[in-house]
């Protein structure tokens, strides 16, 4: 038997089912499952009696379809969970920026694919880690937006939505690590400026965009806290600020179902 229900602690995320949201799964038992959403393993961390499975919901799923989830035990046949999808109406934002970023020219196009694969290919890495904590502290201290999944125009152009939460703080402000991970890449790119990519394992990474300055590299194992970079406003910005992303499974999830509450 499977159990819907809300996380008892701050550890876990709460169960928030719609697009960019959060989903939680609790499987009774011991024995450790396989548990695959959309074609991906869900991160799975240990409870009392029971694994707790851990997935993102994409910002694009038609919430009239539940979202399937395949729970397979050793020895037993997948069992197949539906869970219902509820809407959350994401607003409108937009926004005027230098034209390159939304004309980019014919070479500037070649390396914003060249950024992508690199930027993918850390997003979706899968390290068999265990983790017993997937909930975070701010990696800045600042005004937190709530523009994660609006519907973004630049310059009046449609563009995809916004796949974090910006944290309003002033240039040179230090960022720091909000679990334990790897960063796994950094770089200059043409839109997300100075970047830096943690991996905490299991597919749960997370993004820190726009840096004046990158204080981490890759490879680097960093602590929870540890500093990484400074806030700044290169690559496609309106002003300083930190762009905060977090993906489960290669899925853009809306930080603040991560981020411990501010005391
Ligand atoms: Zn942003």
């Amino acid at each position: 038997m499977i159990v819907l229900l809300a996380s008892p602690t701050h550890a876990l995320p709460e169960h928030s089912p719609w697009p960019g949201g959060i989903g939680v799964l609790r499987i009774p038992g011991n024995v450790r499952p396989e548990v695959i959403v959309n074609q991906q393993a869900a991160l799975l961390v240990r409870g009392d009696n029971e694994w707790i499975a851990v997935f993102g919901i994409p910002l694009d799923h038609d919430i009239e379809s539940p979202l399937a989830a395949l729970v397979t035990l050793p020895g037993h046949d997948a069992e197949e969970t539906l869970i219902d999808i509820r809407a959350n109406n994401y607003r409108e934002q937009r926004l005027n920026v230098d034209r390159k970023y939304v004309e980019p020219d014919p070479q500037q196009l070649e390396r914003i694919f060249a950024e992508r694969k690199i930027i993918d290919t850390a997003l979706t890495n899968v390290d068999q880690i265990e983790l017993t904590d997937v909930s975070l502290q701010a990696p800045v201290t600042g005004k937190r937006s709530s523009s994660f999944g609006t519907r973004r125009f630049f310059n009046d152009q449609p563009r995809s939505p916004h796949k974090g939460m910006d944290i309003a703080a002033s240039s040179g402000t230090p960022i720091v690590a909000p679990l334990a991970g790897t960063v796994t890449a950094t770089g200059d790119y043409f839109f997300n400026g100075n970047t830096v990519i943690i991996d905490h394992g299991q597919g749960f990474v997370s993004l820190y965009c726009h840096l004046s300055e990158i204080d981490s590299e890759a490879g680097q194992l960093v602590a929870a806290g540890a500093p990484i970079g400074k806030v700044g406003a290169t690559g496609r910005v309106t002003g300083a600020h930190l762009h905060f992303a977090t993906y489960l499974n290669g899925i853009a999830v809306d930080p603040a179902l991560l981020l411990l509450p501010t005391e």
